[in-house]
């Protein structure tokens, strides 16, 4: 099934949507391929959706065309409204656009009651606030977070930080919190002709699922300090980065190698030295 509405390339020529590189605008219009992220992030299972950026509405169409029963869309950018409403128009009562920035959005306001308060999020995240977003996300106060599985695409460089695993040179702050509190793998690979305008590098489709409980009880603040420090001077040994919070006595008392280097660590290690900090 398809729905009735022009193809991408017409609704963004009728509406005048050329990209912006300031609000990360690389637009998908194959239908195929935004199928493919719409399945992934499971909306042939139905469910409520959250996506950030629908742009000229590409993979708003498909996750609705798959079978989202709803769709809310936080977009930024104005000339995009007229599109999304033709869009919704078609789909009446499954599809709510919301004009605003995704990054101060409360999402848990504009959630509709079916949702019982959480949903799928699926986005072809904007490269230049994707990372601030998804750090937004992963350090949720509520746990459990308002969304019960992310389905994004980032650059390919960004995923690989996100999903990397200790040893790794991608291994760093972002692999330790999405580790932490998520199970977060890379789904495939997205050429970069697949955009229009094409960006300079490829993309990945990462997929996270939350835990229910972090993988090891620590404090959120202090992992964030720990790996802040730690990756801050990742070359240097950890008696040497962590001297500032405690250094070899606190190193012991979680049980670590003051030699070790950050990369050495496992979540769990970085976990033990958080929890170090606040004994
Ligand atoms: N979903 C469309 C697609 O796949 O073709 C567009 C994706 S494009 C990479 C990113 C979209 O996010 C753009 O429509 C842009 O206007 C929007 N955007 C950028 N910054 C935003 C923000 N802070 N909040 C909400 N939307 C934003």
């Amino acid at each position: 099934m398809a729905d009735d509405l022009p193809p991408l390339r017409a609704v963004i020529a009728a509406h005048g949507l050329a990209a912006r590189k300031s609000l990360g605008q690389n637009f998908l219009l194959d239908l195929n391929l935004t199928r493919r992220i719409a399945r992934a992030a499971g909306a042939d299972k139905g469910g409520v959706f959250y996506e950030v950026g629908p742009g000229p509405g590409g993979l708003t169409r498909a996750l609705l065309v798959e079978g989202a029963d709803k769709v809310i869309a936080v977009e930024r950018d104005a000339r995009c409204l007229p599109a999304l409403a033709e869009v919704a128009a078609a789909w009446p009562g499954r599809l709510e656009i919301i004009s605003a920035d995704a990054l101060t959005q409360d999402e848990t306001a504009i959630l509709p009651p079916q949702s019982n308060g959480r949903a799928h999020i699926a986005a072809n995240l904007p490269y230049n606030v994707g990372t601030a977003l998804l750090i937004k996300w992963l350090t949720s106060a509520q746990w459990p977070p308002f969304w019960a599985d992310a389905t994004l695409m980032f650059q390919k460089e960004v995923a690989q930080r996100i999903t990397a695993a200790p040893g790794s040179e991608h291994y760093g702050r972002l692999s330790v919190l999405a580790g932490w509190r998520t199970a977060a793998k890379t789904l495939f690979d997205v050429n970069r002709s697949a955009f229009v305008p094409p960006p300079s590098v490829t993309s990945s489709i990462v997929r996270l699922e939350p835990r229910t409980e972090p993988l090891e009880p620590c404090d959120l603040d202090r992992l964030e300090k720990i790996t802040a420090a730690a990756f801050g001077q990742r070359r240097k040994m950890l008696r040497q980065s962590l001297k500032p919070l405690g250094g070899e006595a606190l190193i012991a008392r979680a049980g670590l190698d003051p030699t070790a280097r950050p990369e050495d660590l496992s979540v769990a290690d970085f976990a033990a030295l958080a929890r170090a900090l606040s004994a």
